[in-house]
């Protein structure tokens, strides 16, 4: 059953990933993303459905525009992937959700018999995971993480927490827990970065970044965004240093950092309390 299931939400992942790529497309152009048709980017031939079907699409066109031949991005069908299997993960560890180490008994409830609030997490976490996805491609395609992203994102971080402290019943001692402690931890992140990017005239960290750390810290929380930005600046510093080691950038190169933060920020909500258990138990 669990696999049927898994099955279902990985299609619904994959279409959902379709329609990310076609945000990021008109983010590009800046047209709106809520009308028109889809077309090809290259000879702007509409497309038909089964040229839009995620994945297979790709396959069977052997990575080629059936109109004009030009290749279609690598990006599609990896975005259409990774929505896939992001989606996948959060059901799972939604539903087992009343294991141990799930982020929502860390933040010290159960929901174990509550199946709206279940249903909650889960479109919130779903809804987040796609803005992550579109931070982490467009900044690494523009070094530009866009207001029109991070901004929305933000506003539901903080709706949702609102809610979450409230969802019970109001007390002062779930407003600071679960409202609060949070938006102290996204404002520590946040002008961390900031402080970085102003010291640095913008040369280290972009303001959006300090946005990203902000929505990072809203969403994971304390001690949760410690291991995020830890392990973000880790594999930073390993990619960057591989890649002078390849020659494909030189010491001097910019590298957006947005896309390693999303990666920090997705580790540290499927595994945070996990590798902080793991970390606490050597000391
Ligand atoms: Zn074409």
């Amino acid at each position: 059953m669990k696999i049927i299931l898994s099955l279902i939400i990985f299609i619904f992942g994959i279409s959902v990933g379709s329609f990310l790529n076609c945000v990021i497309y008109r983010l590009e152009n800046k047209q709106s993303f809520l009308r028109g048709r889809s077309f090809c980017p290259k000879c702007h031939h509409i497309l038909k459905w089964h040229d839009l079907i995620p994945i297979l699409s790709y396959i069977f066109l052997k990575g080629k525009c059936r109109y004009c031949r030009k290749r279609i991005s690598l990006q599609y069908p990896l975005v259409e992937i990774a929505t896939g299997i992001l989606f996948v993960l959060i059901f799972n560890f939604q539903f087992s959700i009343f294991n141990e180490f799930s982020i929502w008994t860390l933040r010290g409830v159960a929901f174990d018999d509550n199946n709206f609030q279940n249903l909650i997490n889960l479109g919130y976490l779903s809804i987040i995971s796609c803005f992550l996805i579109l931070i982490f491609v467009y900044d690494l395609k523009h070094y530009i993480i866009p207001d029109k992203i991070i901004y929305p994102a933000i506003a539901g971080a903080l709706i949702f927490n609102f809610q979450f402290s409230i969802f019970n019943e109001f007390s002062i001692f779930n407003f600071q827990k679960f409202f609060l402690y949070p938006l102290l931890t996204g404002t520590g992140a946040g002008g961390f970065f900031f402080l970085l990017w102003l010291v640095s005239h913008g040369k280290w960290m972009g303001l959006g970044d300090a946005k990203l750390a902000f929505f990072m810290g809203l969403s994971l929380g304390f001690p949760h965004i410690l291991v995020s930005l830890f392990l973000a600046f880790l594999i930073g510093a390993i990619i960057g240093l591989g890649l002078v080691v390849s020659e494909k950038k030189s010491l001097k190169s910019q590298l957006p950092f947005g896309p390693f933060l999303v990666v920090g920020t997705f580790i540290g909500l499927f595994w945070g309390q996990e590798i902080i258990n793991w970390y606490l138990s050597f000391i």
